[in-house]
């Protein structure tokens, strides 16, 4: 059975530098075009939540520890 997990972001603490969209094996982040946090900085999101793996590359490489994976 496939592992669920939820993905969540701080979003008030992302810098928009990526790293967690580059590591994801699912593709399933992005750097949002029009969702902007008070720094100012377009914030990761996730598109589908429920093809995450819960592997945590996302969350080793953020330099902000942004990302919070909660298995289900
Ligand atoms: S835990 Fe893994 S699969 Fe899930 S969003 Fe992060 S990098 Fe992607
Ligand atoms: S690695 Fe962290 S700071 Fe960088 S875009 Fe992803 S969530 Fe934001």
């Amino acid at each position: 059975m496939a592992i669920k997990c939820n993905v969540e972001f701080r979003e008030e603490f992302c810098v928009g530098c990526g790293l967690c969209v580059s590591v994801c094996p699912r593709k399933i982040l992005v750097i949002s075009d029009n969702k902007m946090n008070n720094m100012g900085c377009h914030v990761a999101v996730v598109i589908d939540t429920t093809k995450c793996i819960g592997c945590g590359s996302c969350t080793m490489i953020c330099p902000e520890s942004v990302i919070k994976i909660i298995k289900k």
